[in-house]
């Protein structure tokens, strides 16, 4: 079934009116018809199957037959993710949205190349988290904050159940045998760092803060494949990639 996006307030009783390029989408792309089944999503985790009654340049108008609330995650997995090159950071903000992560947090750290926080940046990911949404049927779409430093990504982990910072000269510490015996958390934050890796120092204020360093395995993993491991991982160990 295919699926829209629409503004809690478009809901007035029973009808929803689907307007904007989500209407476009609808009538010139899809070309949908009265008596056509959607599923409509507001971003807030409600579930809205309706039918449209009918369509018209600009608007769309449909009537609920059912309501229902997505399920809350059994984990809420943060990944913490070093600013990378290039299209690099797109790939990972879509294929996060899908594998069910709650946020996606840039930051600069020391070996970063990429320095700036672009606003098109922002948008950009915003535009890459609905689209995935409406791919996946994700009804909370995940959340993308500007950038941060590598302090304020220290600070910002103050409030998970599980704070890990994967590093690949870790050599005490497996993620394997580290989450095996673990009774379930509620949250977790994993730090991935950018092509270059981490500096040791900031390894060791991110352990002062609370993050344990792990590492998952002798090969050396780019980044951007590290972090889709963590994700993978994580969601899976923790029931929400079963
Ligand atoms: N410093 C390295 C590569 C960094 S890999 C170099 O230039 O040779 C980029 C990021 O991926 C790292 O900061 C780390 O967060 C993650 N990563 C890659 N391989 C890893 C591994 N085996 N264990 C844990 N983290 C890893």
């Amino acid at each position: 079934m295919h699926q829209f996006f629409i503004e809690p307030e478009a809901v007035r009783g029973d009808t929803v009116l689907i307007t904007g390029a989500e209407a476009h989408h609808l009538r010139t792309v899809l070309r949908l018809a009265a008596g056509d089944r959607v599923r409509l999503f507001d971003g807030t985790g409600r579930i809205l199957e309706a039918v449209v009654t009918r369509v018209s340049k600009g608007e769309t108008e449909t009537r609920i037959v059912a309501c229902t609330t997505a399920e809350p995650p059994p984990v809420q997995v943060h990944i913490g993710q070093a600013q990378l090159k290039g299209k690099k950071m797109d790939l990972l903000v879509q294929k996060a949205n899908e594998l069910g992560i709650q946020t996606l947090m840039p930051f600069v750290s020391a070996r970063c190349e990429v320095r700036t926080g672009n606003p098109e940046r922002q948008e950009r990911w915003e535009r890459i988290v609905f689209e995935s949404c409406k791919q996946c049927g994700r009804a909370v779409p995940m959340a993308c904050p500007p950038e941060t430093d590598f302090a304020g990504m220290l600070a910002a982990g103050c409030e998970f159940d599980l704070k890990l910072i994967f590093w690949e000269e870790e050599r005490q510490r497996s993620l394997g045998p580290l989450l095996a015996p673990m009774a379930p958390v509620h949250t977790a934050m994993a730090l991935i760092g950018p092509e270059g890796g981490f500096t040791e120092e900031e390894v060791t204020q991110a352990t002062a803060a609370g993050f344990l360093p792990v590492s998952i395995g002798r090969r050396i993993l780019r980044a951007e494949t590290a972090s889709l491991a963590a994700m993978a991982i994580l969601q899976h160990r923790f029931g929400n990639l079963d």
